[in-house]
């Protein structure tokens, strides 16, 4: 074993060395990003058990994320021949309910207690309020959701929270009413699972003696994210013989906001009387121009507990700096530098690409996905798969196609109208009785129950009918507005982000209207209600396998199942949506007011709404281009769950004022702190290559704004940077003239925000066009070579844009543009 335990510390310097080796005793360990921190504390362990002085079992370790807890059982299983996977190495909350799922009984559980994700935490909080009677536009359930989550971090249950007025005294019946629903019901939320351990340790005296004994050495990564609650269930395990390794970096402290206390470790050094702090000053992960950026950059910060750091590594490559003219350019041109670099011989995996809020990240999916370019999405969901986004789309489906369930169901009750799961049950059993749709079948339940839900699809109704004619653009924010979605999430503060999704959505259909060469003009056509037939509308659309019967109250959580693989034609190109005509028969007046519009498909010559398409798009992209598990992909992140990660190539974009800084906290100091702490956490994450880059405007929120690049710019060392577009002074020759215009319009700092479009791409020439000498009328037979043999409803348009609507029985009615499509008359 000695030289086994001599080969771990092999290569350690001697500050790694000593802190690796500490006695058993309270331990910290402050130093700067890549200075080996965690390499230090996963290297411990091996060696604690190495050297005999530790039986695997008696080790809990704490990450912050699921992600590093794995990477750091791989590393250990590399390091010892013994399984490391029954060790106690998680993050908090996994370790929590490793612990009640042991626990369970003395913990009050039941066996098979579940947990509750934040959108179902809500819908319980919802719950709840409406069973007390409350007004939800005074106990807004988001908030009420925080409140709870509040008090429980601070380890308060509802006797002990403070009443001061009638209103606290409410929120604490609330949390009571929540607590019992929940303990009735056999589920916890997240702060619950640490909340319960920590009460369960604290007054049962024996299970607490156990586990002090049991864990000699509880090592903890990330400190300095640390919150009250935390820390408390922290000194729960640490017995009077246990040593408590801490490490952290209080520059990387970036959790502030959701109650993390850098003054944990403080706390921890005296509390626990550490003796020595051991500093680590050397980097390892870094070359020498990206470390200078990042010491640069965060010696502005007051707040510090004061470190420094070095690498031996050499300057190596400059910091590259990139301006674009719209984030769609800045997109591009990720794409490309990505694509050469891995050409290069850099594995994708190895490619990172940082942004400061989740919003951001649609134009680059976007792009990556246009060009074929494996990604994946870390630490929040795809864009498409986010649920406000969903719930969006759902709403539009039903305009297209009401009788799509999966999206009814998803929908019928959210936000909330007091649709319940026993009606819901009724619906499907009704549904599944007569064989059709949930839409078709509201008109057979009565009761409460059945006239909410036909005021639910006279809404959908209205909606269809108040859309009719509209843009794209308007139709989806019509859709948002009307569907009550926008009033939902503008209730609360996180509802800030998924507003901001929701007007993401907005911009998407705007770029993809301008793509796909539908024309930013393009205006639908109205069809006439009363016809035959129904525009064929879901032609192209994925299909989802009908849920199950899992209806909820909230509805929120009726997850679309994922859309069947090798439904879509060609998954991986975009083009002309794919349709299928005939499949896609929707019942007589069911989507009759469609909108239409210029753009044919190339073969047929049909024309596909541009709502159609949209969602068409929507549902490819939220398909199955997403990188298979074990495939080498992209890497896409906030920066936030970057923490801790290291890559060679890291690109950090929309560095520009209000993004990053994001404005909410560039006014006061210690938001504008936190917001140096968070590019330094993103800085330090390259090893070899960093690319910074910005646009000169970009759209975002539903708005394009024109940017002032970020403050940050000014904060770096200009030796160690490299512009490779041409670096302007002032607002000089570079900026496009929208830019210096909006500018000149504008006042001095931040973001100037405009309400036109910014540049897009140029549209694509629109499919063909040859003057249609077509000589077709009302009424009169033709034959489509795909279609068969039809007749001709209504004729519109001329020269290139000439159409008929036609019928065609089996295949349904289309709307057809006459320059492509191929008619020939009948007799
Ligand atoms: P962060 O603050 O970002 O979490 P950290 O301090 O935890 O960083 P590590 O991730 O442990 O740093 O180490 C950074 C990189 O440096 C890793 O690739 C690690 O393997 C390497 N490294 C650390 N110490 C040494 C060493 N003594 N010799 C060689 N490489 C080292
Ligand atoms: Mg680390």
């Amino acid at each position: 074993p000695q030289a086994a335990s001599s080969s771990l510390l092999q290569n350690l310097n001697p500050e790694q060395l000593a802190a690796v080796t500490l006695p058993p005793k309270p331990a910290l360990i402050l130093a700067g990003a890549g200075s080996g921190k965690t390499r230090v504390l996963t290297t411990r362990i091996a060696w604690l058990i190495q050297t005999g002085q530790l039986y695997p079992g008696g080790v809990m370790a704490v990450t912050f994320t699921n992600k590093a807890a794995k990477e750091m059982l791989t590393r250990l299983g590399a390091m010892l021949p013994i399984p490391v996977r029954g060790m106690w190495i998680g993050t908090f909350h996994g370790l929590c309910n490793r612990f009640l799922r042991a626990h369970w009984k003395l913990a009050g559980l039941p066996q098979g207690f579940q947990i509750l994700d934040s959108s179902d935490q809500l819908s319980a909080v919802k719950r709840v309020i409406k069973a007390m009677n409350l007004d939800e536009e005074r106990y807004v359930p988001k908030q009420v959701t925080w409140f709870i989550a509040a008090q429980k971090e601070e380890g308060r249950r509802p006797p002990d929270v403070e009443v001061r007025d009638e209103q606290s005294r409410l929120m604490v019946q609330v949390y009571a009413g929540y607590e019992a629903q929940c303990q009735r019901e056999g589920v916890v939320d997240f702060a619950e699972l640490m909340l319960r351990v920590y009460e369960l340790m604290r007054d049962n005296a024996s299970l607490r003696e156990h586990y002090q004994r049991r864990f000699r050495h509880i090592l903890v990564d990330e400190f300095q994210d640390t919150n009250r609650l935390q820390y408390a269930w922290l000194k729960m395990f640490a017995g009077p013989e246990t040593a408590v390794f801490a490490v952290g970096d209080d520059d990387q402290s970036i959790y502030a906001f959701r109650g993390a206390q850098v003054g944990n470790m403080a706390a921890f050094e005296r509390e626990f009387h550490v003796e020595q702090v051991i500093k680590l000053e050397r980097n390892y992960r870094s070359f020498g121009n990206i470390l200078d950026a990042a010491n640069e950059l965060i010696s502005r910060n007051q707040k510090r507990l004061g470190k420094n750091l070095r690498t031996e590594a050499g300057p190596g490559e400059p910091v590259r700096v990139h301006e674009s003219p719209t984030d769609y350019a800045e997109a591009q041109w990720f794409v490309d530098e990505a694509r050469q670099l891995h050409r290069e011989g850099t594995p994708r995996s190895d490619i990172a690409l940082l942004y400061r809020s989740n919003a951001q990240s649609r134009v680059m999916e976007s792009a990556l996905f246009n060009a074929g370019v494996p990604y994946k999405v870390y630490g929040g969901l795809r864009f498409f798969e986010r649920a406000e986004v969903k719930h969006a789309l759902s709403y539009l489906r039903l305009i297209e196609n009401p009788n799509d369930d999966t999206s009814f169901l998803r929908v019928v009750n959210f936000p909330a109208r007091g649709i319940g799961s026993r009606t819901l049950e009724q619906l499907q059993d009704a549904a599944r009785a007569s064989g059709r749709s949930l839409y078709q079948s509201v008109g057979a339940l009565s009761g409460k129950g059945g006239n909410n839900l036909q005021a639910f699809v006279a809404k959908v109704d209205a909606m269809r009918e108040a859309t009719r004619g509209l843009t794209l653009r308007e139709i989806i924010v019509h859709v948002l507005e009307a569907s009550g979605l926008v009033d939902f999430y503008k209730t609360d503060k996180e509802g800030r982000e998924r507003l901001e999704n929701l007007e993401e959505l907005v911009n998407a259909a705007e770029a993809f209207v301008t793509q796909e060469g539908f024309g930013k003009d393009a205006v639908a056509l109205p069809i006439d209600e009363h016809g035959p037939g129904v525009f064929g509308g879901t032609a192209g659309r994925a299909e989802f396998n009908t849920p199950g019967a899992e209806a909820v109250e909230d509805g929120s959580s009726i997850e679309p199942a994922r859309a069947r693989p090798g439904l879509f034609d060609g998954a991986g190109g975009r083009s002309a949506p794919a349709h299928q005509g005939a499949g896609a028969a929707v019942p007589d007046g069911a989507a009759a007011a469609l909108a239409a519009t210029v753009t044919p498909d190339a073969e047929t010559g049909e024309i596909m709404s541009p709502l159609a398409a949209f969602l068409t798009h929507a549902s490819l992209e939220a398909g199955d281009n997403q990188a298979q598990a074990g495939q080498d992909a992209i890497q896409l992140m906030t920066v936030h769950s970057a923490k801790g990660l290291e890559f060679d190539c890291v690109f950090i974009t929309g560095l520009e004022e209000g993004l990053f800084p994001h404005e909410n906290s560039a006014s006061d100091p210690e938001g504008l702190e936190e917001e140096r702490r968070l590019m330094y956490v993103a800085i330090t994450r390259a090893r070899k290559r960093l690319y910074l880059s910005f646009s000169q405007t970009r759209m975002l929120h539903g708005q394009t704004r024109y940017n002032v690049k970020s403050r940050f710019f000014d904060e770096l060392p200009e030796s160690a940077l490299r512009w490779i577009t041409p670096k302007n002074q002032g607002f000089g020759s570079g900026y496009s003239r929208e830019y210096q215009a909006a500018w000149s319009r504008g006042s001095g700092l931040g973001s100037i925000v405009g309400t036109g479009r910014e540049p897009a791409p140029p549209p694509k020439p629109l499919v063909s066009a040859k003057p249609p000498a077509h000589g077709l009328r009302s009424g009169q037979s033709v034959f489509h070579t795909k279609f068969g043999e039809g007749v001709i409803l209504t004729l519109e348009g001329a020269g290139d844009d000439a159409r008929a609507q036609v019928n065609f029985g089996r295949h349904g009615t289309k709307w057809l543009a006459l320059g492509v499509a191929k008619l020939t008359p009948v007799e």
